[in-house]
């Protein structure tokens, strides 16, 4: 990420003693919680239930389902003593909850009745990582939402798949962060899962999933023996899903999607600092204009807004604020205070405009956030569809790895698929006409790039 470092502190510190978690700071936590706030509100329209899970995990429970074990036993980290006593029984740190969820929902679920039934949980999992740690993208602990469904039947689980696939992209569209959704291919699936559907955006070229929702097979419903009784006294295993989109890689698609040359860009509802004041002091005057412009604060409170009453000169402020994605600064000196108006610059387009100081309400500012939004979403759909490429033969594949999404003939065949992974991972594939650019025959069409 080339963001100053000066900067990114205030987002978070990954010099703690444990490699691989980070500390969250003020900055991070802002935008993580907007986004925790919406998805959660709008989760819970769709009725889920917000619920806790406790972070242990008995080693019987987690290898119950033999698959979903095995996709993650070389990442648990393990608690094997308590206080002085060697542990009887193991306990995981939850890499993911599928497990602890449904060992509930075995004693939870009794009849048709009881179903749908929806939960979910913000919360910190942890996954011993041995591929190179990256701050919010690959951690060793990290931030997510988990939700975890029963239903009755593969229908209401499919429609379901559907209703999350709308909650993530209001969600994505709020954060104007552009994506593909990847069905992916069957060697990549989550462990356990009848299908997996990924979202993968774009940072410098790379592919980066931020965000999973799993159908799964009734191998577990049948683990974790979750059955209900029918209307008609017939006892059924249900249908499971379960999804989540990982915080810190949403706040890292943020960082580094919106960026430009002058620092940081936000979605307005997101910025740490929505809304910077800074007064332009003539002499002998600073009390008038200071006035003035807590004045104006106070009619904003709303925003999350700075009054920079700071000794550095207006140049200064305004370098130290677009560098911090401040979206919207409000300048005010003597002769805007003659006028009653004061000066308004978009981050974005830097463009500047007078306003009058009475138009200055906060209906006003949503309506220019709104089309500050617009714009980034803009800017960032150009971008991400510039780099969604078409290669011709195994050669352009090599010389567009890195570059973006690589649209590829590939068949079915594990030495094509192999040869093809030896410069990218295979995101996904579709049933289209197109031969294999390895062996030049069957036809397939595949979605891949390098990934983080
Ligand atoms: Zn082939």
């Amino acid at each position: 990420m080339d963001i100053d470092d000066e900067i990114l502190t205030e987002f978070y510190d990954n010099r703690y003693a444990v490699q691989g978690m980070l500390i969250y700071r003020k900055a991070a936590l802002i935008v993580v919680r907007e986004m925790q706030k919406i998805l959660e509100e709008n989760l819970e329209k769709a009725g889920h239930e917000p619920v806790l899970f406790p972070v242990l995990i008995p080693e019987d429970i987690l290898k119950k389902e033999s698959e979903h074990i095995k996709g993650f036993e070389t990442e648990v980290f393990w608690v094997t003593e308590a206080g002085k006593k060697v542990l009887d029984k193991k306990l995981a740190l939850r890499p993911t909850s599928e497990t602890p969820v449904y060992t509930m929902f075995s004693l939870w679920i009794r009849s048709h009745k009881d179903l749908p039934m929806k939960v979910h949980q913000s919360c910190a999992v942890y996954r011993y990582e041995t591929k190179q740690t990256r701050p919010l993208i690959r951690g060793r602990e990290f931030l997510w939402n988990e939700g975890h469904s029963a239903f009755k039947n593969l229908d209401d689980a499919e429609k379901n798949v559907e209703e999350i696939r709308k909650i993530y992209g209001d969600l994505l569209n709020d954060l104007c962060i552009p994506y593909r959704i990847h069905r992916r291919p069957e060697w990549d699936k989550f462990p356990g899962a009848s299908y997996t559907l990924a979202y993968d955006t774009l940072i410098e070229g790379k592919i980066l999933q931020i965000a999973t929702i799993h159908n799964l097979s009734e191998k577990f419903s049948e683990a974790f023996n979750i059955k209900y009784e029918d209307e008609e006294g017939n006892h059924k295993f249900v249908r499971l899903t379960c999804y989540g989109p990982s915080f810190g890689r949403l706040l890292a698609s943020i960082l580094n999607i919106h960026k430009d040359e002058n620092g940081l860009k936000f979605p307005a509802k997101f910025a740490p600092t929505q809304i910077v004041l800074v007064p332009i002091f003539a002499k002998g005057n600073k009390e008038d204009v200071l006035k003035y412009c807590r004045g104006i604060k106070e009619k904003l409170v709303q925003f999350r807004v700075v009054l920079d009453e700071s000794d550095k000169t207006p140049g200064e402020k305004f370098y130290y604020w677009e560098k911090r994605g401040a979206m919207l600064r409000i300048e005010a000196g003597p002769r805007d205070i003659e006028n009653n108006e004061v000066v308004v610059v978009r981050r974005d387009t830097r463009k500047k405009e007078k306003i009058k100081k009475d138009e200055l309400t906060p209906e006003k500012i949503s309506e220019i956030f709104k089309d500050i939004d617009k714009n980034l979403r803009e800017m960032a759909v150009k971008k991400f569809n510039e780099a969604i490429f078409t290669a011709g033969g195994i050669d352009e594949v090599k010389n567009l790895a890195g570059k973006g999404i690589i649209t590829v003939g590939l068949c079915e065949k594990e030495e094509c698929r192999n040869e093809i992974e030896n410069y990218v991972s295979v995101l996904g594939v579709e049933e289209k006409e197109e031969k294999c650019v390895v062996c030049g025959k069957e036809r397939k069409v595949a979605y891949a790039g390098k990934t983080y």
